[in-house]
């Protein structure tokens, strides 16, 4: 007999409305490297819109589009400021330096807030023997601090120290929308104190695939060469930005619901032997928890949960879980269960 699963592992894993899929099967299509597919063009002006920028750049994924927003924003002899448990400097394979050729300088934080004071400290005079500080990279939700929501007042103040120092900034805005739904602060207000974002349409969104660069329109127009560069020109894509389109404007307001199973799980596991967990810290999607247990190491246990169908990744020490649209209340009750059976 085959286990199904209820898959926490991430928002990734969610596979597309049947919406979507029709609205793949009739997108009206052209060749995108020419300008041509309306579908292409009608998400990225539908993205500018909704972010209050001047143009958008459809991206095969979030990697390439933070890559290409790096790229655009630096030079060589470079250095960008970014957050020490950042995606962009964690888990995108050293596109930085690869593709870049810049200099991360990661910063310690308050859950994914850098502090202002130190993002200005961090800002070097160049000489001879230092590169030169040109961008600041945010990240909105954080990913790797459990989905945290930073404040607008601190994208206001590193805007502050932005401007003061002649730095770009950049937005890992993956999850934007989750930051937006449990803030109740507009995207574009976010949008509002950085140079770029990149937001991902293949999280919580549910589309098959992809992510929008936004910007103002002569870097996009320089990012569409970027993009061209790295592979990423596609052709008939209307068929991937088709079900885009519906991820943002009917996947958005149903985020909420994963907020409140992600932090009803978080509540259902919090106590157990082992897990270490401030329920009131889940903002969003995302749980991170510490897991310390004398006869079970993290592995061990996510071995033993996997067991019981529930789908977990190892993560700083601890366990990721994440909500999203293809986990219902069950499959939360189903991994709290799972959770108390194996460590009573
Ligand atoms: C997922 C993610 C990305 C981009 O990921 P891709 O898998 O390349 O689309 C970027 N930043 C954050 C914070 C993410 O969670």
């Amino acid at each position: 007999m085959t286990m199904v699963y209820s898959d926490f592992r991430s928002d990734t894993v969610t596979r597309p409305t049947e919406k979507m899929r029709k609205a793949m099967a009739e997108a009206l299509v052209g060749d995108d490297v020419h300008g041509d597919d309306p579908t292409v063009n009608e998400l990225e002006r539908l993205a500018a819109e909704t972010m209050g920028k001047e143009a958008a750049l459809f991206c095969p994924s979030g990697t390439m589009a933070n890559a290409i927003a790096v790229k655009m924003w630096t030079g060589p002899l470079e250095e960008v400021i970014v957050e020490e448990r950042a995606h962009i400097y964690n888990m995108e394979s050293t596109h930085m330096t690869f593709l870049s050729g810049v200099t991360p300088r990661p910063l310690r934080s308050n859950r994914g807030a850098m502090d202002p004071a130190d993002v200005a400290a961090a800002v070097r005079k160049p000489n001879v023997h230092t590169p030169r500080t040109t961008l600041v990279c945010l990240e909105n939700t954080h990913n790797n601090w459990g989905g945290s929501v930073l404040p607008l007042d601190n994208f206001k103040a590193i805007r502050g120290i932005a401007d003061e120092h002649g730095l770009k900034v950049h937005l890992d805005g993956a999850r934007i929308f989750n930051a937006s739904v449990a803030s109740g602060v507009p995207v574009r207000d976010y949008a509002r104190e950085v140079d770029s974002l990149q937001f991902c349409l293949s999280k919580a969104l549910s589309a098959p695939v992809g992510s929008v660069l936004v910007a103002g329109r002569e870097r996009i127009e320089f990012a569409r060469r970027l993009r061209k560069a790295l592979g990423g020109g596609m052709r008939q894509v209307g068929v991937l930005a088709a079900p885009g389109l519906i991820a943002m404007t009917e996947m958005v307001d149903r985020l909420a619901e994963d907020h409140v199973r992600a932090k009803a799980l978080a509540r259902g596991i919090a106590g157990l032997p082992g897990v270490k967990i401030d329920p009131e810290s889940v903002e969003t999607d995302i749980v991170i928890f510490g897991f310390d247990h004398p006869a079970l190491t993290v592995e061990a246990m996510i071995g033993k949960m996997k067991e019981k169908g529930i789908l977990a990744l190892a993560i700083y020490g601890g366990i990721r879980m994440v909500t999203h649209k293809d986990v219902d209340d069950e499959d939360v009750e189903r991994a709290i269960r799972a959770f108390r059976e194996i460590l009573a």
